[in-house]
C-alpha cells in the first residue's frame, strides 16, 4: 500500500498548491466516503496552514446508484435546503474548494439517461451562484484523484483487485509528480514556470492558425479567434490568489476558430465517451465544421456525438501537450478525461472556455459567440498526437513557426 509519508505528500500538494488555502480562508471538500482518510490529512493540513474551517461534502457511489435506481424521477429533483446551503456558504463565505475524486466508470451505466440528466440539471439550476464562483475563478479550487476499486479494475483489467489498486496508485502518483525522494511542492513551481513560459511564448505569436501533420494520417490546419489566450497550468483567481485547478496538468490550450478548420485530424488514442469506446477513427473538417467522419470501432457512438447538436461538430479548444511527459509516457489509458487529456496533442467537440479570449469570463453567452466561441451541450476532448507531430504556427502576416518537433515543444 501506498505509505503515510506519500499521502501526506499528496495532501500537501493538494492543499498548498491544488487550491493554496489562505489563512482565515473557509475551505470546502468534496470527497466519498472511502476515501475519509485522505480528506482528513488534508483539512490538518488546512488547518496547519491557518484555514478558518473546513467543511465537508460526503458522497458514496454505491448509494448514488441505489438512489437513482429506487427513487423517482421527481423525487431525486428535490434538492435539499441543507445542501443548498451548504454551497450557499461556499459563495459567502468566499471559500476554496478541494475535489478529491475516485471514480466509479460506467456507475450509471444503467439509468436512463434523461433522468441522469434531468437530476444533474435540477441540482445543477439549484446551484448557479457556486457554479458561477468557481467556473468564475472568483474561489480557488482543484480536482485531485485517488483510485477506486472499480476504476483500478477497468484500468488494470488482467490482475487482482489489490494489485490493480496499487497500479493505479503508482499511476497517478507518476502523473502528479509526487515520490518517496522528491519535494511535490517545488516540482510542481518548476513545472508551473515551463507551462507558463510556453504560454507566454504562445500568446506573443499571436498564430492565426497551427497547421499539424503526423505519420497517423492527420494534417489539418486550425484557426485560432482573434484575441485568443493560451492558458494552461496555474491559474489566478479573481482576487489574484494562485491556483491550480487541474491535477495533473500538462496542457497549454485555447480557444480554435469555429469556421476555419479545414483537413483531417486522425485520433492517436481511443476515446471513452458515456461509458462506451471510440477507437481508430478519423474527423474531416471544412471550414470548421465535421464533414467526414469514420471509426473502426465505435462508429454509431462517434456519430451521435457529433449530432447532439450544432456545436458538437465544431472544436472547441486545441491543446497542446508534449509527448513526452509522465501521463504519456505511462502508456496508460485511464478511463478518465483528468489523466486522458494529459496524455497527448487534443482537440474537444463542442464547448469553448470562456477563459481563452481576452474578457471572455465577463461576457454573456451573446457575446461570447460574437468572439467566436463554440458552444455545445458537449466538450469532448480527443487525442491526436503521437512521437512524430510537427506543428507550425501561421503568423498574422503569414511567417512559419516551428512549434513542435517530433512530438515535443522546441522552445
Ligand atoms: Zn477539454
Amino acid at each position: 500500500m501506498v505509505s503515510q509519508t506519500i499521502l501526506e505528500k499528496y495532501a500537501e500538494l493538494s492543499v498548498v498548491v491544488g487550491v493554496n488555502i489562505q489563512p482565515g480562508q473557509t475551505l470546502l471538500i468534496r470527497c466519498a466516503v472511502d476515501d475519509a482518510f485522505f480528506a482528513r490529512l488534508c483539512a490538518k493540513r488546512a488547518y496547519e496552514l491557518g484555514a478558518k474551517k473546513v467543511i465537508m461534502d460526503w458522497s458514496d457511489d454505491t448509494l448514488s446508484l441505489l438512489n437513482y435506481t429506487f427513487c423517482s424521477e421527481e423525487v431525486l429533483k428535490q434538492v435539499s435546503p441543507s445542501r443548498v446551503m451548504k454551497f450557499d456558504e461556499v459563495v459567502e463565505e468566499e471559500a476554496a474548494v478541494l475535489n478529491i475524486i475516485a471514480p466509479t466508470p460506467g456507475l450509471l451505466a444503467e439509468i436512463d439517461p434523461a433522468k441522469v440528466a434531468s437530476v444533474s440539471q435540477a441540482l445543477g439550476s439549484k446551484i448557479v451562484k457556486y457554479r458561477e464562483y468557481t467556473m468564475g475563478n472568483r474561489g480557488q479550487w482543484t480536482i485531485v484523484a485517488l483510485p477506486s476499486a472499480a476504476w483500478a479494475t477497468k484500468v488494470f483489467p488482467d490482475v487482482s483487485e489489490e494489485e490493480a489498486i496499487e497500479m493505479l496508485w503508482n499511476a497517478i502518483l507518476a502523473s502528479v509528480r509526487v515520490s518517496e525522494s522528491n519535494n511535490p511542492v517545488e516540482e510542481w513551481a518548476h513545472h508551473n514556470a515551463m507551462l507558463s513560459q510556453h504560454n507566454a511564448i504562445l500568446n506573443n505569436y499571436n498564430f492565426k492558425s497551427l497547421i499539424f501533420k503526423n505519420s497517423l494520417g492527420t494534417d489539418v490546419e486550425i484557426g485560432l479567434v482573434a484575441d485568443h489566450i493560451w492558458a494552461g497550468g496555474m491559474e489566478h483567481s479573481t482576487k489574484g490568489i494562485e491556483f491550480n485547478p487541474n491535477m495533473p496538468t500538462e496542457k497549454s490550450f485555447t480557444m480554435p476558430s469555429t469556421t476555419h478548420v479545414n483537413g483531417k485530424i486522425v485520433a492517436s488514442k481511443p476515446l471513452s465517451y458515456n461509458g462506451h469506446i471510440i477507437d481508430d477513427f478519423w474527423i474531416e473538417f471544412k471550414n470548421g465544421r465535421a464533414e467526414n467522419w469514420d471509426a473502426k470501432t465505435g462508429l454509431s457512438i462517434l456519430t451521435s456525438l457529433l449530432e447532439t447538436d450544432e456545436g458538437s461538430k465544431h472544436l472547441g479548444e486545441v491543446a497542446l501537450i508534449s509527448h513526452q511527459s509522465p501521463i504519456s509516457d505511462s502508456g496508460i489509458l485511464f478511463y478518465n478525461t483528468l489523466f486522458d487529456e494529459n496524455a497527448s496533442c487534443h482537440v474537444a467537440l463542442g464547448r469553448a472556455y470562456p477563459m481563452n479570449v481576452k474578457g471572455g469570463v465577463e461576457m454573456s453567452p451573446e457575446e461570447l459567440s460574437a468572439a467566436g466561441a463554440n458552444d455545445s451541450l458537449n466538450h469532448v476532448d480527443f487525442m491526436f498526437g503521437n512521437s512524430d507531430m510537427s506543428i507550425k504556427g501561421v503568423r498574422q502576416d503569414g511567417e512559419l513557426v516551428t512549434v513542435f518537433e517530433n512530438g515535443n515543444f522546441v522552445f
